[in-house]
């Protein structure tokens, strides 16, 4: 690589990054970097912080080493050197270093990136179903007593399953209910650019301070914050200098704390307070948020077609809403009716394959035999006591109900029962279902374990 003048090659291998990272990406941490020097053995490079050199290797190291001189070690051979702060101040900050002190002054200049927060994302418009029924008592709990009851909040759960709606709907239930309280809601690529910008701008105490004077912080995706140690550490300092004065941090991450390759002064911080996950919503949940969403665009579908969307897009809630954008776009520009065959149509490969949950008499065995507390060993026996022989037949019952194969097969399973003691115990317990609210819930209870 370095048949060419040593200079052109850190010029070359900008060009060649800028093509491949986002502009405010370039902007913030390579256009700030200086070649000092640079020969075929080395290069010295000036950066504005450490923080720069860092981003540098931990993201750019093969880059580095394809474009730039190496050690015999196989590192790039770069010498950094941290540029010295300005003796010059710039205008704003000669401004203000003549304005009378005042804490709030810099406090009520929020950061460049901040995020707004999204009008939909309410409580209103989040449907509560069982999988995210304690996370949303949990968010409500926080938005009423902000920094009195669980201080931090960690929310946590997959992609699209509504931590960032329901960290918003914090924000927006604070800011509704309490005017005067700051509310600062930022994604945690935000919170580092911040800090970056203020380092290279010498404001840094100017951020902590902003920060550090928050009555609510909202932080989302933390996980962005793994492998950034130096980011890590002033994020953890924000957060003990917030709970030590009672100020709300909610967080959200895809994962829980433990399992997040941050350091253990940071994990035990988050969980303090109270992790909540947000699971993947059951089938009629999802029917009811595609119904709400298609409600909000004015659009009309079938409870039917909405089952049949809900039945095949099933684990993740952005993916349904796109769903429901493009039958609305093709429903309006077409004026297509939305009918089942219109969204085969339509919605084609977002469509999931339906996985059929595979049920063994094994399985039907343990969970018959866990409601009605008994051993599977004795609902496979001999024993004839009303205690076994009942819930027996309830198993044999739901093995008739829930598995396709043959009686014969079937019954085989049951330690050598015939066939037709497995269809005397279905018909017996098919009669009694009818009678028997009892038997009703413990049977559904059972079929609810096995589909789950
Ligand atoms: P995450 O941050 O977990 O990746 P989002 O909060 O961005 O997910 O949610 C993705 C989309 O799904 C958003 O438009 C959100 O409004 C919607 N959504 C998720 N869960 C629900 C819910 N329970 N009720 C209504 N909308 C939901
Ligand atoms: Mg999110």
């Amino acid at each position: 690589m370095l048949t060419r003048n040593p200079h052109e090659t850190w010029s070359q291998f900008l060009q060649y990054i800028e093509e491949r990272c986002s502009s405010a990406e370039f902007e913030n941490w390579l256009a700030p970097v200086r070649v000092l020097d640079a020969s075929a053995e080395e290069i010295t490079l000036e950066v504005p912080n450490i923080f720069v050199r860092e981003y540098l290797l931990d993201n750019y190291k093969r880059d580095l080493i394809a474009f730039l001189p190496t050690r015999i070690s196989g590192e790039p051979a770069i010498v950094f050197k941290i540029a010295e702060a300005k003796k010059t101040a710039t205008p704003i900050e000669s401004a203000e270093s003549t304005a009378p002190h005042n804490p709030s002054f810099d406090a009520t200049i929020p950061p460049h990136n901040d995020c707004k927060l999204n009008p939909f994302y309410t409580f209103a418009n989040f449907i509560e179903g069982p999988s995210n029924q304690f996370v949303k008592s949990a968010a409500l709990g926080v938005a009423t007593r902000p920094g009195r009851s669980y201080n931090p909040l960690f929310i946590h759960g997959g992609v699209g399953l509504g931590k960032t709606h329901l960290l918003h709907a914090i924000g927006h239930e604070i800011r509704e209910k309490n005017k005067k309280l700051r509310v600062q809601c930022i994604t945690t690529e935000g919170f580092i650019n911040d800090l970056v910008d203020n380092l290279r701008n010498k404001s840094i105490d100017k951020m902590k301070r902003f920060y550090r004077s928050l009555d609510v912080l909202l932080v989302d995706d933390i996980q962005f914050l793994q492998s950034r140690k130096n980011f890590e550490d002033e994020m953890c300092n924000t957060f003990e200098s917030l709970i030590n004065q009672n100020k709300q941090i909610v967080i959200t991450s895809d994962k829980p704390p433990g399992q997040l390759n941050l350091s253990e002064r940071m994990i035990a911080r988050m969980e303090w307070g109270l992790v909540a996950h947000v699971g993947v919503p059951d089938l009629e949940t999802r029917v009811a948020i595609l119904q709400h969403k298609a409600d909000q665009k004015g659009l009309r579908i079938p409870q039917k077609v909405a089952f049949f969307v809900a039945e095949h897009i099933y684990n993740n809630v952005r993916q349904l809403e796109g769903a429901l954008n493009r039958l609305s776009a093709y429903s309006r520009l077409m004026g297509f009716e939305i009918n089942e065959e219109m969204v085969e149509k339509t919605l084609g490969e977002l469509l999931q394959h339906v996985p059929q949950k595979k049920i063994s008499v094994e399985n039907i065995l343990k969970s018959v035999a866990a409601i009605f507390e008994v051993r599977v060993s004795d609902l496979r026996g001999t024993s004839r006591t009303k205690e076994i022989a009942f819930p027996r037949q309830v198993a044999m019952y739901l093995a008739k109900e829930l598995i396709n194969e043959s009686l014969m097969k079937l019954s085989s399973s049951f330690g050598g029962k015939t066939h037709s003691t497995l269809l005397h115990a279905w018909k017996k317990i098919a009669e009694q279902l009818e009678k028997d609210d009892m038997l009703k819930r413990q049977i559904q209870m059972a079929r609810r374990n096995l589909e789950a």
